[in-house]
């Protein structure tokens, strides 16, 4: 149960007043999230601590998950990773294994609430059931440089939402219709980020057999390419010939992610025989996340490609030094050398990690100026803040009010 008083400490008293008063004036509108999972990957994140709030600003607000086999998720993780840039082949066996499960989910989701918030690719045709009801596709990848051939295929829907949102500016398109700015954000109540005491952060660390001894990096992701697990490895060993240290890589799985398996049986093959390397398979378990987060000493994100990038977000909320790629929305959260260090290679990233092992006042400043820049601009307040004005934006048109 969230209660809006205990962010006030947080965030101070005003935000909360705006949130309430927004509540008010969206009271009576049913809201409705859909996507492809419940747990797993940073949409889930974001909604599992989103959907609560909005309800206890008095909005009535749903979350259905839409249902899909193995070969949809495999399909619409092709579309991911093509819309990332990677280079897929998509065929027309693909878009038609799409077109079938699209449909099933079309016959079988009620979508009758005031506003549908569709997340992503993966439940996009649902628009296809469109009544007088007002729909916003909310994109969380980045598309600044995606496969054409998907990305054409997608635009036939995405036209006919009124709305799209975006996380950074370097992600929006020509589109046709509006679309917003918003960046995605953590809770600072979750479980996820909390603060802990020492002891519970000590237990997490016990459990997994992970000794305090020597300095810990930790890279936390599902096991997908696109998040360059083995790109860390190479930068831990090559610091590590400099700095006695060990390597954290936890990952989960996401029921709408098909890849980790074979991803994870990489890494093990490259970390072989290093008794500093622990790979930890994560059931979900944010307080084992934010105890690992908490116990390390510096915090990787070395993606390909990234939306946002929810793990920058909770590693400097959490005042830790983070080492991350200068990809997606992570420069919204990091300015470098401010607060922490982009890089673009394997050996930007193992310089990075040797500078900030081997001065730890400079990586206390740039944790702490995370820190309060994520208060600033990443947290759920001023998301749900935004998204609350976006839901009234859809019944103003010109001068005119249809509340
Ligand atoms: N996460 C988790 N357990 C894992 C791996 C990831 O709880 O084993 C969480 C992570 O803490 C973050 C989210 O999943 O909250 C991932 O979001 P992000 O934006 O970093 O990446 P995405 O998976 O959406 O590409």
């Amino acid at each position: 149960m969230v209660k809006l008083e205990e962010y006030i400490p947080i965030v101070g008293q005003s935000i909360i007043d705006d949130l309430k008063l927004l509540g008010e004036k969206l009271k009576g509108k049913v809201i409705q999230h859909v996507n492809s999972t419940a747990v797993g990957g940073g949409v889930a994140e974001i909604l599992t601590r989103m959907v609560p709030v909005l309800k206890e600003l008095g909005i009535e607000t749903k979350w259905d998950v839409i249902k899909g086999g193995q070969q949809f998720f495999e399909v619409t993780k092709k579309f991911h990773n093509a819309l990332h840039g990677r280079k897929e082949e998509i065929t027309q066996n693909d878009f038609e294994v799409f077109l079938e499960t699209s449909q099933k989910n079309i016959d079988e989701l009620d979508t009758s609430a005031d506003i549908v918030f569709v997340h992503d690719p993966q439940p996009i045709a649902l628009i296809n059931k469109r009544r007088d009801n007002k729909w916003i596709w909310r994109c969380h990848i980045d598309v600044s440089n995606p496969n054409q051939k998907v990305w054409d295929f997608l635009m036939d829907y995405i036209v006919k939402y009124d709305s799209a949102v975006f996380s950074a500016p370097s992600f929006s398109r020509q589109l046709g219709i509006r679309q917003f700015l918003i960046s995605p954000s953590i809770d600072p109540l979750s479980d996820k980020n909390k603060s802990l005491s020492m002891e519970e952060v000590d237990a997490v660390l016990k459990k997994y057999a992970i000794k305090k001894d020597k300095p810990i990096i930790t890279q936390i992701s599902r096991f997908d390419r696109l998040k360059d697990p083995l790109g860390v490895i190479s930068a831990y060993q090559q610091a590590k010939k400099y700095i006695d240290c060990q390597l954290i890589l936890a990952g989960g799985t996401a029921v709408d992610d098909p890849e980790g398996a074979e991803v994870l049986h990489e890494v093990k093959a490259r970390a072989k025989e290093d008794s500093d390397i622990h790979i930890l398979l994560l059931p979900q378990n944010d307080i084992e996340v934010n105890a690992l987060q908490r116990a390390s000493d510096v915090i990787m994100q070395k993606s390909i490609r990234e939306g946002f990038g929810l793990t920058v977000a909770e590693a400097l909320w959490k005042g830790k030094p983070v080492v991350a790629s200068n990809v997606g929305g992570i420069p919204l959260q990091i300015k470098h050398k401010y607060s922490g260090l982009l890089c673009h290679s394997v050996e930007g990233a193992s310089f990075a990690l040797k500078q900030l092992l081997s001065n730890p006042g400079y990586a206390k400043k740039l944790g702490e100026n995370g820190r309060e820049h994520i208060r600033n601009n990443f947290l759920i307040t001023r998301h749900i803040k935004e998204y609350m004005l976006l839901f009234l934006s859809l019944y103003y048109k010109e001068d005119v009010v249809y509340l």
